[in-house]
């Protein structure tokens, strides 16, 4: 591959600060992260921002075909290049936005395998994404900011345990694959990067309208940190009234006066199944 720098430099081009643009620069990184994966000649592979194309080139070596989705098209034309220098036609690359993508189309018959080096700002809601479409998905690598990362990883109790990670975990199984230094980017960031896996679960017999409850129920009771979860839960989104919330809570056998960080997922999903059940008998 080209260094990133020295490919923009000839086409006149510049990273963009909106579009998380921190290239891989170190090919060798981008390799052991591909090696981590497992992929091989069975796997169709989605890649969510190919940008230079660090990943994307031990990708299609190691997988039977990759789908590119990148938004910035002014990169794509230097992206064709350095695929068709090493001789690749395994690629498919899409021009868009991945958050406005059908990956459900995408997929077709076929179960993906997700990987992305995310644009940090909207790294959240590329997980969010994956979550609700996870039926196509067998497991995903991605990279995030180390900060993220921990949190997403981070148990029930403790201070980094948010929204994020009680809705992740419901989701999927985490591992932390690698972590990765800022002079292995161009530009480099300020931050230290990290690539987990999802091993994602199945639906655990919720439909889709139990899950979008269960979001809610989670959203609601982190809502307001430090209130207790009778007091978080009530109003907001969901439009709950402080009885509903008592009643769901006693049913589900949670003290009212716990805050949203200690509920294990386990817990959240019993406490949205008392709120449905309050909601359908009101
Ligand atoms: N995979 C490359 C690498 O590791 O060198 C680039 C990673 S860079 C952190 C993120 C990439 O995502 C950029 O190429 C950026 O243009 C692209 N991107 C940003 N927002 C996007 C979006 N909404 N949809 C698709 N791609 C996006």
């Amino acid at each position: 591959m080209t260094h990133p720098g020295e490919l923009l430099k000839k086409n006149r081009l510049y990273a963009g600060k909106e579009l998380g643009q921190n290239f891989l620069s170190n090919p060798a990184t981008a390799q052991m992260i591909v090696d981590r994966t497992g992929i091989d000649k069975n796997t169709t592979v989605l890649e969510i921002g190919p940008g230079l194309g660090a990943i994307t080139l031990p990708l299609a070596r190691a997988g039977k075909k990759v789908v590119a989705i990148e938004k910035d098209r002014r990169i794509i034309p230097l992206l064709e290049g350095e695929l068709a220098e090493e001789g690749i036609d395994n690629v498919t690359i899409i021009n868009q936005d991945v958050l406005k993508t059908d990956l459900k189309d995408i997929a077709g018959t076929e179960k993906l395998v997700v990987v992305g080096n995310l644009p940090y700002n909207i790294s959240s809601q590329i997980l969010f994404k994956l979550i609700t479409i996870r039926q196509v998905v067998t497991h995903a690598f991605l990279m995030f900011q180390k900060e993220l990362a921990q949190r997403l990883i981070s148990s029930a109790g403790t201070k980094d345990y948010s929204r994020l990670s009680a809705v992740v975990q419901y989701a999927s199984k985490i591992s932390r694959v690698a972590d990765i230094r800022p002079n292995n980017f161009f530009p480099k960031p300020d931050v230290d990067s990290t690539v987990l896996r999802f091993d994602f679960f199945e639906t655990q017999g919720m439909a889709e309208e139990d899950e979008r409850l269960l979001f809610g129920v989670i959203k609601a009771a982190f809502s307001k940190r430090r209130k207790t979860l009778h007091n978080a839960m009530s109003g907001g989104e969901l439009g709950l009234t402080k009885k509903i919330v008592g009643i769901a809570l006693e049913n589900a056998g949670i003290d009212s006066s716990r805050r949203a960080e200690t509920l294990e997922v386990q817990e959240f999903i019993t406490l949205s199944k008392a709120v449905g059940k309050v909601l359908t008998h009101k």
